[in-house]
């Protein structure tokens, strides 16, 4: 999937050699195969025991899934997610030592269609990946990326949050578990099982995603677009089957990358929830990143002894020169930095963890307030400061093309609750593309409801009108109730239309 994993692998054997002659650093008698950080050498089962314990402990330690909690694991055929699969598949069984007590399901998402890929290569890899799935004994569902085209906007619109549960229901949770016998039956109550074993896709659904795709002119907003429609899809397909945890199976290695990548797209605001253990901003289902400990090359190391099998799914990234993206460009350096000083990865990982608040999620706040694509809030506090702000300016000031004094005090070029910057949009001057045209929302009225990096996203679009529907008439919606606040604003008594 990524070089790291790769690379990993072909030092493996060397390792083995290297190390034979060093001992356990932890039961001191068998000698070390596996050396992960310097000094940290293992024997084979001493490996295994730490790896597994590092899972379950960090689900202890979080305390976010509950017993008897449905969980889909989000698989994408590379080593991190794989080996998640399986530390799940030994925590569930019958005789793990500590079991896990959720339920969980599995979510593989096929992006053949956005790669351009036949549909003869999508089936071969669909069906060797059902193959894996089913030998789990888990439910599992295989979606092409097309289906993002239809969804619904409920989407978009983050629905009731999880109660903030305090420790002591989880105990009763844990309690209640174990009363009703939960223990004694493995995988609880027996869920429907996977469908869409063939990859049934339309080819018109195909052709649509493609132009979509097409329509984004650079590698690093293609791949953050594909990122967002992901995500939804991931998180549509868990709403709709009972699902109310996301596990996704982000190691610290591409987490590291993802933070470097997240500042220098400017998502500093979301960095918190883009790289955290849980991420509570679509309410009722909570993504969770329980591999976020276990670096790639830990992960290579594992899989290569304990024979987890993999399925090498191409993504977009593939094959791509490290100039293509950020994200390549980032992932590429931290990567070699690695490879000179081996505490790059936890380094930026370590910092990382800093940055990180309570899940927060205020059911207070309204859809407007947030994002539309990455539903992160759009907080008007937050902004003054920001990535978002230095840009407005310097849009400003570079069109003015005068010397700095010459700045002229106009309104901000798209204040939220507008969607251009006359004001009143379609209004008499001539300003034909705005939101209230009939062909919908343009790039210029969409700005306002996305946050910064987004925006720039968009931007690199040559159409908003390839998105998908359910975004394009969300955006019209909340265009419209906007207008609409502002049109009754004067009617309004000082203040009521703050709703904080
Ligand atoms: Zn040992
Ligand atoms: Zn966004």
């Amino acid at each position: 999937m990524c070089q790291v994993e790769e690379e990993y692998h072909e030092q493996l054997e060397r390792v083995d050699r290297l190390s034979l002659s060093q001992k356990c650093m932890k039961c001191k008698e068998e000698p070390a195969v596996v050396v992960v950080r310097a000094g940290d050498a293992y024997c084979r089962s001493c490996f295994r025991e730490s790896f597994i314990h590092k899972f379950r402990a960090m689900l202890g330690k979080t305390r976010v899934i509950f017993p008897g909690e449905k969980v889909l694991l989000a698989v994408s055929g590379g080593p991190s997610s794989c080996s998640m699969l399986r530390q799940v598949q030994e925590g569930v069984g019958h005789n793990a030592h500590k079991k896990l007590r959720f339920l969980p399901g599995i979510v593989h998402i096929d992006e053949g269609g956005a790669l351009g890929q036949s549909i003869e290569i999508r089936r071969k890899k669909t069906s060797d990946l059902q193959q894996m799935f089913r030998s789990t004994g888990f439910p599992f569902y295989i979606v092409p990326l097309e289906q993002v085209l239809d969804l619904p906007g409920s989407v978009l619109v983050a629905p009731s949050a999880p109660s903030d549960r305090p420790d002591s229901a989880y105990k009763a949770a844990v309690d209640l578990f174990l009363q009703s016998g939960g223990g004694s039956d493995p995988a609880g109550p027996r869920q429907e099982n996977g469908q869409e074993s063939l990859l049934d896709v339309h080819e018109s659904r195909t052709r649509l995603l493609e132009q979509l795709m097409d329509s984004v002119q650079t590698q690093t907003a293609k791949l953050d677009l594909l990122n967002t429609l992901r995500q939804h899809l991931l998180v549509h397909t868990a709403r709709n089957h009972g699902y109310s945890k996301l596990m996704l199976g982000d190691s610290c290695t591409r987490l590291a990358v993802r933070l470097l990548t997240s500042i220098s797209l400017g998502r500093g605001a979301q960095l918190a929830q883009d790289t955290g253990f849980s991420d509570c901003r679509y309410g009722d289902v909570v993504a969770v990143r329980p591999m976020r400990e276990y670096s790639a090359k830990e992960i290579a190391f594992y899989n290569h002894l304990f024979k987890v099998p993999t399925v090498a799914v191409p993504n977009l990234e593939t094959k791509t020169s490290d100039k293509s993206s950020i994200q390549r460009l980032t992932e590429s350096f931290v990567t070699k930095l690695q490879t000179d000083f081996p505490s790059t990865v936890s380094t930026i990982y370590r910092t990382g963890e800093k940055l990180q608040t309570a899940c927060r999620f205020s059911s207070a706040s309204e859809d407007s307030d947030r994002c539309l694509l990455c539903l992160s809030s759009l907080e008007p506090g937050a902004e003054e400061a920001s990535a978002l702000q230095a840009t407005l300016l310097s849009e400003r000031l570079s069109q003015t093309r005068g010397p700095l004094s010459s700045v002229p005090v106009e309104p901000e070029p798209a204040p939220v609750g507008r969607c251009c910057s006359s004001g009143h949009c379609g209004g008499a001057d001539g300003n034909a593309g705005c939101c209230s045209s009939p062909t919908g929302p343009q790039v210029a009225g969409m700005r306002s409801l996305l946050c910064y990096s987004c925006q720039r996203t968009v931007r690199d679009m040559s159409s908003v009108h390839h998105l998908p529907p359910y975004i394009l008439s969300e955006a019209h919606r909340r265009q419209k109730r906007s207008a609409m606040r502002e049109q009754i604003s004067q009617f309004l008594l000082d203040g009521a239309e703050e709703h904080d």
